[in-house]
């Protein structure tokens, strides 16, 4: 079964993309948790960092999230990255990907 996220890749489900490239696709996530929350996914898809192997997609996550925070305007203002992994990581989409928060002051340390 291809997950939520391919099937936004594929086109099958609606999302605002703001940033495609070969490698990954960012989108707006669907319940915001601070002013800018994008969603950014490798289009290979694995399950989480847990699953890694070493080369894949997922390696050019970092840059996208780069480029994302370019578009979004927040580069300089400032960001976070968050995987979660697992169940306790608070995981609920079974598709690795790296959420892009931003807009607010974000506490540390996170919940
Ligand atoms: P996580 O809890 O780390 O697995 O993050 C999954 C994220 O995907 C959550 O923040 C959800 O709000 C988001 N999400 C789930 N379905 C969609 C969707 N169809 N479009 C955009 N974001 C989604």
């Amino acid at each position: 079964m291809p997950s939520i996220f391919t099937k936004i890749i594929n086109g099958e489900i609606p999302a605002t993309i703001v940033y495609q490239d070969a490698f990954c696709v960012a989108f707006r996530d669907l319940d915001p948790q601070a002013p800018v929350h994008v969603v950014i996914v490798p289009r290979q898809e694995v399950t989480g960092v847990a699953a890694l192997t070493e080369l894949g997609d997922h390696q050019h996550l970092l840059f996208a999230a780069k480029k994302v925070a370019e578009i979004e305007g927040v580069a300089e203002s400032g960001f976070r990255l968050v995987i979660n992994q697992g169940q306790d990581g608070g995981q609920s989409v079974d598709h690795l990907h790296v959420h892009l928060l931003a807009g607010r002051k974000l506490n540390w340390p996170p919940g």
